[in-house]
């Protein structure tokens, strides 16, 4: 590690071993594009296949770019270990298949991004991992819907679009009680909430969005906090307790001792990752190592813009509601301070009086936002949930999404907050001449 520092801003430069490339002494981060590396000798090779000695072998597995990134983001989050893979629903994937096998169970939060929820409904039941769906207003019904066979819990930090902070410390606690890890998917909250901190085991992030920030690479990673006692908890997690036939007979929390907690990440790089090869490029890699040095000031600027526009939003006359992280009520609105530290987020909501024609009508007036159907680029974006990416779901299941007709949802960029506000503006006024015109 070249700093012990747990700033981010200095963790994005320095975190991690990486200070200059030890072949050339560049220090920038080279782009170490091959697939393989030459063994020293036959006694080198085969002790980096039997775990005895960690080194590289083949890029499906290890990197030396991707490490960096690995390395620097496992210090960001307070974990042990990292994994950096193809994109966020490869790092979802792999943290499930790491752990559960068919007839296992994870209990998830109702409030999660529409791919993982594809992911979980269809992709994972194929397999045989059932997931039970829990309304995180009420912790306790992750307790209530976990059973001997239930291998996780899932939330994601500030979901959109209802954008109400998951009870990370309540439902870790929950799991602390029952044996059962907390995964937890911070990509929209880099920063300002530190999942680990609050007794979460796992983390994920998209890197596609703010990390990455630049719109330009899809990525993962998973980070391992060591804290979650997998031997303690054998006869929950055979698959890290008993021999893996697929690394000759490797017993994972026995193998790992000598190296550290790292039981988990270990066993999801050298075989889940091996075996469904999600690779991320090195390339990609490079990205993301651009992205992480600017990310605190990115993100700070990005948070500071979105609380402008919330603020502008919830006195502008058309617009009955303001979806905001800060903006909420009750228990939603107290678990945002107390998860949140820095910044809200950069993801902002409202809807508009004039409901779905009139969302319609705002995007397409839209100057300066990009309408796409993302969040976390440096740019501000903008999308109308209604008819793009909740449009196939009946009414009563947008509701209980958090999607109403005229909703509309806002990731919020770096440029001057005044101009995101004034192409927001402008196009609010068109939404409404658009309803008179229409009346
Ligand atoms: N998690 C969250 C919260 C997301 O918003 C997304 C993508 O939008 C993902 C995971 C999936 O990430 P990726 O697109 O990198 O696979």
């Amino acid at each position: 590690m070249t700093t012990q520092s747990q700033n981010p801003e200095t963790i994005g430069l320095h975190g991690g071993s990486f200070r200059a490339d030890p072949t050339s002494n560049a220090v920038a981060v080279p782009i170490y594009q091959t697939t393989s590396y030459q063994f020293n000798d036959a006694d080198h090779a085969a002790n980096l296949f039997g775990l005895a000695e960690l080194g590289n072998i083949y890029t499906r597995i290890m990197n030396p770019t991707v490490a960096v990134l690995e390395e620097r983001l496992a210090q960001l989050e307070g974990a042990v270990a990292g994994l950096a893979v193809a994109s966020g629903q490869a790092a979802i994937s792999t943290a499930i298949l790491t752990i559960a096998e068919a007839g296992d169970n994870i209990v998830a939060s109702t409030d999660l991004y529409g791919g993982t929820v594809n992911l979980f409904s269809n992709s994972l039941r194929q397999i045989g991992i059932e997931v039970r769906w829990a309304d995180p207003a009420d912790p306790e019904n992750f307790r209530k819907l976990s059973d001997d066979r239930t291998r996780a819990f899932f939330g994601e930090t500030l979901p959109n679009p209802k954008l109400q902070v998951f009870p990370i410390g309540e439902v870790a606690q929950i799991g602390e009680e029952l044996g059962i890890p907390l995964i937890v998917d911070n990509t929209a909250a880099p920063i300002i909430c530190k999942p680990i901190k609050h007794g979460a085991q796992i983390v994920i992030h998209s890197t596609t969005k703010y990390i990455g920030g630049h719109g330009t690479s899809i990525g993962g990673v998973i980070l391992d906090s060591g804290s979650f006692d997998w031997e303690g908890n054998a006869a929950r997690f055979p698959l890290l307790n008993q021999p893996d036939a697929s690394y000759h007979g490797a017993v994972w929390v026995e193998g790992v001792k000598p190296l550290g907690p790292i039981a988990f990440i270990l066993k999801a790089r050298v075989t889940v990752q091996r075996d469904y090869g999600f690779a991320l490029s090195p390339q990609n890699a490079f990205q993301f190592i651009q992205g992480l040095e600017t990310l605190a000031l990115r993100f700070e600027r990005q948070n500071k813009n979105a609380a402008k526009v919330a603020d502008y939003l919830s006195n502008h006359p058309d617009v009955v509601r303001v979806i905001y992280a800060t903006a909420q009520e009750g228990a939603a609105l107290e678990r945002a301070g107390k998860y949140l530290d820095g910044g809200a987020g950069a993801l902002v909501g409202f809807e508009h009086k004039g409901g779905l024609e009139a969302g319609k009508a705002f995007i397409n007036a839209l100057g300066m936002l990009y309408h796409v159907a993302n969040i976390g680029d440096n740019r501000s974006l903008a999308i109308h949930p209604a008819s793009t990416t909740h449009s196939q779901l009946p009414p009563e299941q947008q509701a209980a999404a958090g999607v109403t007709p005229g909703y509309v949802r806002l990731s919020i960029g770096i440029e001057h907050a005044d101009d995101i506000i004034a192409d927001i503006d402008q196009a609010l006024n068109a939404a409404t001449s658009n309803l008179a015109v229409a009346a």
